[in-house]
């Protein structure tokens, strides 16, 4: 069965190890989400629409936002035995909130063979985690050679069908130019990855994508635990420990894994992208612009489309600040 993740901090690999397919939410929410109440993040409004345009896949929903518990309410509502509420602790720093994440993987599993799943064993959940990692680091590597809306193109390939492009020789790849901007938010959808052209056409570079799924999404490699220890908590808590995003409290391990990044590509003004009605990236503007002291620039995102020819005009105005 089709397994939609809305979040990339649910492992994937619990849903391949009992033989469904994970898929991400992102590449799949409609491009005309039904329309939008007043307050209410479209991105969120838009997984309503998925949930009701693929009636028999099954979707995982988190708590990380007001927003997307209400979506999952009323996906509940609608449909029970195909909607999963993972419970995704905001917090990271007690012993509490660790077993709370290791006891919603163990629950989704269960949830998991409700839909038809064979319970996995142990080698079945260490095979997909290996395998997943080779994924990840050439998905890594291919990131690291290619300009920024092919990344964003990779990353969603491998979010949706676990596919990883091959990488042509290093000399095919065009030498990036523009002012080097960091992309940093949530949801980008491919709808709306006429931004990344948008940034180039007005002399600006993504060297960052840390909107979701970017480089932000992806954890550092796992280790791989030994035959005798068992494969889900360690999984578990690899992505409890490597969960970079702004819901989080304290949000300060964002600020910690985007600091060095900006320094080392030498970023010089910061795009800030913010679904209308999500107040939690929103509110980050002003921390973000405190902790680097970069210019920032705040995008509202629909889930349609960027924003056409005002944005283009505000970003023209905010890469010519930076020259
Ligand atoms: S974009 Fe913001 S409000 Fe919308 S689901 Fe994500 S975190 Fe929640």
């Amino acid at each position: 069965m089709e397994v939609f993740l809305t979040s990339p901090w649910v492992p994937a690999e619990i849903i391949r190890a009992h033989g469904h397919r994970p898929r991400s939410a992102w590449p799949a929410t409609p491009n005309r989400a039904s329309a939008v109440p007043e307050g209410v993040c479209s991105f969120a409004q838009s997984l309503l629409s998925l949930a009701e345009s693929h009636p028999d896949a099954a979707l995982v929903f988190t708590t990380a936002c007001d927003q997307m518990r209400r979506a999952a309410d009323a996906a509940l509502a609608r449909s029970r035995s195909r909607i999963f509420l993972f419970n995704l602790p905001a917090t990271w720093q007690s012993p509490a909130a660790r077993n709370l994440y290791r006891a919603e993987c163990a629950r989704l599993g269960r949830f998991l063979t409700t839909l038809g799943g064979p319970h996995p064993k142990a080698e079945d959940l260490l095979s997909v985690m290996i395998d997943q990692e080779n994924r990840r680091a050439a998905l890594r590597q291919f990131i690291q050679r290619h300009p920024a809306r092919l990344a964003a193109e990779a990353l969603a390939g491998f979010y949706s069908e676990g596919i990883v492009p091959t990488a042509p020789p290093t000399d095919a790849i065009p030498v990036p130019r523009g002012i080097p901007v960091a992309l940093i938010g949530g949801p980008l959808l491919p709808s709306q990855w006429s931004l990344f052209d948008d940034l180039e056409s007005t002399g600006g570079r993504v060297v960052l994508n840390a909107t979701e799924p970017g480089e932000r999404c992806l954890p550092p490699p796992c280790p791989i635990p030994s035959p005798e220890q068992p494969p889900l908590p360690a999984l578990a808590d690899h992505y409890f420990d490597h969960a970079v995003d702004a819901f989080h409290r304290p949000n300060t391990r964002f600020y910690d894994w985007l600091g060095p990044r900006l320094h080392e590509r030498q970023v010089r003004g910061l795009v800030l992208w913010v679904h209308v009605g999500c107040d939690l990236w929103r509110a980050e503007a002003a921390s973000l612009r405190d902790a680097f002291h970069l210019p920032l620039l705040t995008l509202d995102a629909h889930v349609e489309s960027t924003g056409g020819l005002r944005d283009t005009n505000r970003l023209a105005a905010f890469i010519e600040s930076l020259q």
